[in-house]
């Protein structure tokens, strides 16, 4: 049952609407710590749930406080276009009930379009590493009162030569917040560097 988690009424609401029945073990695993703020590295594969383990927890934490003058207090990183238009779609519809808005940003779409929809500060931003650091030297990103971080598919994306861009992501969201990673494997030396670099005290999960 999702009502075994201290979720906001309007998240189970489009839960149930999508009539999952039971919660995967990834969501049973990484949701109550993520609720309770802690920094998790998660092992899961795609097709686990892995997604709404983190998008829930995260929309949970946006709807909780007041919102600040700057909006976008999420960030969700992925390495391909076609992963991030999906993680978008979930997002989407787990905030359906709610006023949280989400903006995807990755390459091969316009770069004005882009920069003026984040003019409109997205509560949420889902992207590819590069095109992202692209709007970061143009000024377009404020990433300071970013909460919550997610690296998905963080192996992929040193895989395909983001580490140093999702490394400078990380290192503009300066403001306190809660970093999220989530990998297909356990990775080799360049994923622990990252680790090290961008999480604190994390919860360990492999599932
Ligand atoms: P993911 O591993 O996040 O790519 O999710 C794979 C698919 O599982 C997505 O289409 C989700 O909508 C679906 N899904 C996620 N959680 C559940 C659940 N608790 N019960 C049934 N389907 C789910």
């Amino acid at each position: 049952m999702f009502a075994q988690f201290a979720l906001h009424e309007r998240l189970l609401k489009a839960v149930a609407e999508l009539k999952f029945a039971e919660p995967t073990p990834v969501q049973v695993a990484a949701i109550p710590p993520a609720l309770e703020g802690r920094d998790l590295r998660v092992i899961a594969q795609t097709g686990s749930g892995k997604t709404a383990a983190f998008v829930l927890p995260l929309l949970h934490r946006l709807l909780g406080a007041e919102r600040p003058k700057i909006r976008t207090r999420a960030l969700i990183l992925l390495p391909t276009r076609e992963l991030a238009q999906q993680t978008l779609k979930q997002v989407e519809t787990f905030a359906q009930f709610t006023f949280l808005k989400a903006g995807l940003i990755t390459g091969g779409e316009d770069f004005k379009v882009q920069a003026a929809m984040m003019r409109k500060e997205p509560d949420v931003l889902i992207g590819t590493p590069g095109r992202l650091i692209e709007h970061l030297e143009a000024g377009n990103l404020l990433l300071e009162a970013v909460e919550v971080l997610v690296l998905d598919e963080a192996d992929r994306m040193l895989d395909m030569g983001f580490a140093e861009d999702a490394q400078r992501l990380a290192a503009a969201c300066s403001g306190p917040r809660q970093t999220l990673l989530f990998s297909a494997t356990s990775g080799g030396n360049a994923l622990r560097e990252v680790i090290g670099a961008v999480l604190k005290d994390p919860l360990h999960l492999k599932l």
